[in-house]
């Protein structure tokens, strides 16, 4: 019979469960349920108490490593916490969510465990009383249905793929698991990071806005309006606290020397050769190729795009609701709207 575990570590407010935990912990019942494997799910942190009692009603057994040493992401400590707890547990199938810090460390983990593992996990289920676990390839275009023998099987999950588990806060019943820390060289002394509104990509943000390169083309008068661009693209993430994607087009110009919005990477760039994120809405703006809206925009749910041209064929045949409209004066009514009512 297969025996599940979740590891879980607490989010920088080294209190609650970051999203993703709580992601996976609905993935992770679902699964129990479906192969009647027993739920284990294993705390890593400084102190674990409030995460623990926010999960208590998922009715699964909870381990914990804990200590001051693990209220900070570094490799040497959090590996010894997951092997702590995965040799107490002793898991066929060792599920966690991948985050930056588990990303880095449980690839390690599960060579130390003596197991595999495969990342990028978007969905689970079980058939014929097997796990069954589904990724995709090839820059998203191939899905992939995966089976393995071997145990354990570490899988990280990618956030954003399911809805989140939230249930009742009760005084949960933790078992605490010893662990020898190794000694440690690396310390973290402080977090430098831009604030929130200079940050434009927001992983967790309901909407993703994609400009595409008409925004630095001439317009109906004959001009270029890239600092109108700037304004306008600006003042709309703020005020709606979207996260901002881009066209290659728009991100190359940056690297070509043209007139270009410096505030756009190209870890801005969505499509066949960017990234590919996961929000509930998306809206394009001045954006007409291929790879972004087939390819970028593969795991947005509601899509919307503003484009002069009405014969856009992507926008047309990838958007739910094209707005034949100019980009600039939409933005710039939308910008009224979210001053005067606030952000949706
Ligand atoms: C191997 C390969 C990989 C690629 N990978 C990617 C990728 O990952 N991501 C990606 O984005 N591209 C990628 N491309 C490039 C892609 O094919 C397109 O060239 C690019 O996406 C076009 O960018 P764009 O739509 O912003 O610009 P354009 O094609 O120039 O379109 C600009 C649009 O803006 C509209 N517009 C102009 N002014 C306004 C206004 N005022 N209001 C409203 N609309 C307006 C125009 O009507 C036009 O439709 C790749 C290409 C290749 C060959």
């Amino acid at each position: 019979m297969e025996k599940i575990l979740l590891l879980a570590h607490l989010d920088e407010s080294g209190s609650a469960l970051p999203r993703a935990a709580r992601e996976a912990l609905a993935a992770a019942l679902e699964l129990s349920s479906a192969l009647a494997a027993p739920l284990t799910v294993g705390l890593i942190g400084e102190n674990v108490e409030a995460a623990a009692n926010s999960m208590v009603g998922c009715g699964a057994k909870i381990l914990a490593t804990t200590g001051a040493e693990l209220s900070q992401p570094r490799y040497a400590t959090d590996s010894a916490a997951i092997e702590a707890i995965c040799r107490k547990a002793e898991p066929t199938l060792v599920l966690a969510p991948a985050t930056s810090r588990f990303a880095r460390v449980m690839g390690g983990a599960a060579q130390l465990l003596g197991g595999h593992i495969d990342t990028h996990i978007t969905a689970l289920a079980a058939a014929d009383g097997a796990p069954r676990a589904t990724r995709w390839f090839y820059r998203q275009r191939v899905e992939a249905v995966l089976t393995r023998t071997a145990r354990p099987w570490f899988l990280l999950l990618d956030p954003g793929t399911r809805a989140q588990w939230d249930g009742p806060v009760c005084t949960a019943s933790v078992e605490n698991v010893t662990v020898t820390l190794p000694p440690t060289r690396t310390q973290v002394t402080c977090i430098r990071a831009p604030k929130q509104d200079e940050q434009t990509i927001r992983p967790d943000a309901k909407l993703l806005f994609v400009a595409g390169a008409g925004w630095t083309k001439k317009q109906a008068d004959g001009q270029v309006h890239v600092a109108d661009a700037e304004q306008l693209i600006l003042g709309f993430l703020k005020g709606s606290g979207a996260s901002l994607g881009s066209s290659k087009s728009l991100v190359d110009q940056t690297g070509e020397g043209q007139t270009a919005l410096p505030f756009m990477s190209h870890l801005n760039q969505v499509g066949q050769t960017g990234a590919t994120p996961r929000h509930p809405k998306g809206l394009s703006t001045c954006c007409h190729g291929e790879e972004p809206h087939v390819v970028g925009w593969r795991f947005i749910g509601e899509r919307r795009a503003v484009n002069l041209d009405a014969n856009c064929g992507w926008a047309r045949g990838k958007a739910d609701v094209l707005y034949v409209a100019d980009a600039f004066q939409v933005v710039k009514a939308v910008n009224e709207l979210l001053a005067t009512r606030g952000k949706p």
